[in-house]
């Protein structure tokens, strides 16, 4: 099969979250299956072009805008010699520092810079004649690609037999502008409705992908279950129990040669599951790192996040004055985010440096150092579509701490002491003193060393690889007709 999979990110290129780490890896494991994948995201001013070897493929193609015709230049680079990604690029949206927004908010102009990101990855599928089986479109920035098939290309020769898929990374993110997006977009009024792009007054991209796309996916089962209620719906829920019979979740995994603890070269010392007392000299190095204690019994708490409320930032910022007073434990901290997050975490850090290392920015190699030295690994989120986190610091041997909830409900399962069964610490009420108590039962069972051995084995051998996920991707392909518009 073809298949052309439309993203706003992709590791190695850009990243802010899983999504990129998602269409990073999951076209490979297609490749391997015997596909042919190829991926278009838009090339953004802080891609190196030069490390990664972008060659400029198409000097200018015609991608109309509102009235206007804007052009796209194309670059296109091999990735791991599995995958051709192709880069969209033009100067007034995407040479920019940042992918969507500052600290500050969202660029307003959002809307026109991903209109033209999608309808150029449309003409560019034309201009380079690869005709898809399939096109996966992954969250807002590509939602308007299947309403584009159904509308503005619906009786183009070129896409007659080409299925869209469009897989939810997180629907709280649902690229809604006002209705005057629509004639930008090149769309008519009539798609301006309740049961097509309308959205409590405003043209919903998210919208878009979910009701005209030939199949809905989302990144685990649970939160295919949880995204049908009220509660983790974000007014989409309607929408999307309508379609459930087209609506399937299927779990992300990790790329283990990325993640990887026996060949990571970025940590202080290399280990498996075999050595994994090796793991204490990268818990000693990040301790010295931050200028912490460094004694292996004092336990390490690590997050990597964006700074949102969604990853439980919300329950978290009121707990860490206990944690600083009652507990003996350090925490170490990677995030950029909301403002106010990073002022609650410079004042704490102010006042229990011995405690706390908060690093306010994004950085992959400390993440990787974070990874491989902490003890337990929080992620106390709100909601979370599949959440990579867990899986990372469970191949690093760092027990997750979680709330129940999405992925992390379908992926860790609460440490049993009796039974010894368990890769983690699990709860379940959204609450600042549910979180709190649950990280003390974790200090405490850290200080029985030979349970807590059981827990990094039982975590250090889960399977997170894509291979089966892979497969059920495939087989959705296949298996998923053409549906008209309703
Ligand atoms: P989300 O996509 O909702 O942000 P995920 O858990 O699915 O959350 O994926 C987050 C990914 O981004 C992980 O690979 C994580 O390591 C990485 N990440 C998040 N924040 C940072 C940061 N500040 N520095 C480095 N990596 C980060």
């Amino acid at each position: 099969m073809k298949i052309f999979f439309a993203t706003s990110e992709m590791v190695p290129y850009a990243k802010t979250g899983g999504l990129a780490d998602v269409c990073g890896s999951l076209p490979g494991e297609l490749t391997d299956l015997g596909h042919e994948v190829c991926v278009v995201m838009p090339k953004y001013k802080k891609i190196d072009a030069a490390k990664f070897g972008l060659k400029k493929i198409i000097e200018g193609i015609e991608v109309p805008l509102g009235g206007e015709k804007k052009i796209a230049k194309i670059f296109s680079a091999r990735y791991q010699d599995k995958v051709t990604v192709y880069f969209v690029d033009n100067g007034e949206y995407f040479g920019r520092d940042e992918l969507y927004g500052t600290p500050m908010g969202d660029y307003p102009d959002n809307d026109c810079r991903f209109i033209f990101f999608q309808r150029a990855a449309l003409e560019l599928m034309k201009a380079v004649d690869f005709k898809p089986d399939v096109i996966h479109c992954h969250d807002w920035q590509s939602g308007l690609i299947p309403v584009y098939l159904k509308t503005v290309y619906k009786d183009d020769p070129f896409f007659r037999k080409t299925k869209s898929f469009f897989t939810i990374h997180n629907l709280a993110y649902q690229g809604n502008f006002p209705p005057d997006t629509l004639p930008t977009a090149g769309l008519g009024w009539e798609e301006f409705q309740m049961d097509r792009l309308e959205f409590y007054g405003k043209m919903s991209f998210l919208k878009g992908g979910l009701i005209y796309s030939d199949a809905v996916t989302t990144v685990s089962e649970r939160y295919a279950e949880e995204i049908q209620t009220k509660e983790y719906g974000a007014g989409l829920e309607g929408v999307l129990t309508k379609r459930k019979s087209d609506l399937y979740g299927i779990v992300n995994g990790i790329d283990l040669e990325e993640w990887n603890p026996e060949k990571d070269p970025d940590l202080a010392v290399r280990y498996s599951v075999q050595d994994a007392e090796k793991k204490q000299e990268n818990k000693k190095a990040l301790q010295k790192e931050n200028r912490l204690e460094v004694n292996a019994e004092i336990p390490v708490f690590g997050i990597i996040t964006r700074l949102a409320d969604q990853k439980g930032l919300d329950i978290l910022a009121p707990v860490l004055e206990d944690f600083a007073r009652k507990l003996n434990a350090h925490f170490v901290l990677l995030g950029t985010g909301e403002e106010k997050y990073h002022k609650i975490l410079r004042e704490e850090m102010a006042k229990y440096p011995k405690k706390f290392a908060f690093h306010i920015m994004f950085d992959a190699k400390m993440a990787k150092r974070i990874y491989a030295g902490s003890d337990i690994f929080l992620m106390p989120s709100c909601y979370e579509p599949c959440g990579l986190g867990q899986l990372i610091s469970m191949r690093y041997g760092t027990i997750p701490l979680v709330r129940e909830t999405g992925g992390l409900a379908d992926t860790v399962s609460d440490f049993n002491p009796k039974t010894g069964k368990g890769n983690g610490f699990v709860f379940r009420e959204y609450t600042s003193e549910k979180l709190f108590k649950t990280m003390e039962r974790a200090v405490e069972l850290f200080r029985k060393p030979k349970v807590w051995r059981q827990i990094v084995e039982n975590a250090m051998q889960c399977d997170f690889s894509w291979n089966a996920s892979a497969k059920k991707y495939v087989a959705l392909y296949k298996q998923v007709k053409k549906v008209p518009l309703a």
